[in-house]
């Protein structure tokens, strides 16, 4: 299965166990927020909180396994075509993150394209997971203080994960478009689609 997921959307796919998912950004530097949730118990979902504890990285690295709120493994970080470009830090966009920079009226953010997509899976979602999210480029300092350099992430660069439970998994691209100091989040030219593959 292949899909596509245009820009500022988000959808959600089922991925059995032993299946895997590929996530790619198409035209680059598109940060693509990734939650999973046990398919059996919408109340175990992965975090990103509790995985670094374990990998002892707050990025994920090839070879990672990505455990749940429950600390049981979900997922298996296969294959890193992205050079490490990825962050477990920033919580999803949602309206008040687009209202704080000053944005006036709706914005599609990460936060409701999940409950958006899990909607149309027929499930009301009530918490925000931590994300991980992939093509997102940001660092932390040795005085702890936190950046968010220009996208470097090459067209075509993909993340390929390996289902360890059956899950549901959600794929946003993240709709921010905002000239916001020192948040370069995406590409300049504004949110692109990503591309998804499950076999
Ligand atoms: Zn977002």
């Amino acid at each position: 299965m292949k899909m596509i997921i245009p820009p500022r959307e988000g959808r959600a796919v089922r991925v059995s166990k032993g299946q895997t998912i590929r996530i790619t950004t198409l035209k680059g530097a598109q940060a693509a927020d990734f939650f999973a949730f046990n398919a059996e118990n919408l109340g175990e979902w992965l975090s990103a909180n509790h995985t670094w504890v374990t990998t002892f990285n707050v990025k994920p690295r090839e070879g990672d396994t990505f455990i749940s709120r429950f600390r049981r493994p979900m997922v298996k970080f296969l294959h890193d075509g992205a050079g490490g470009v990825h962050d477990m830090m920033i919580a999803a966009c949602d309206q008040f993150r687009y209202e704080h920079f000053g944005h006036k009226g709706p914005h599609a953010s990460c936060s409701e394209n999940l409950c958006v997509a899990m909607r149309r899976e027929g499930y009301q979602i009530d918490v925000i997971p931590q994300p991980v999210n992939f093509f997102t480029n940001t660092t932390v300092e040795t005085d702890g203080s936190f950046k968010s350099p220009p996208n470097p992430v090459k067209p075509g660069a993909f993340v390929e994960l390996e289902a360890l439970i059956d899950l549901i998994c959600v794929v946003s691209s993240c709709p921010f478009d905002l000239k916001a100091e020192g948040w370069t989040i995406n590409a300049g030219g504004g949110p692109t689609e990503l591309e998804v593959a499950v076999t």
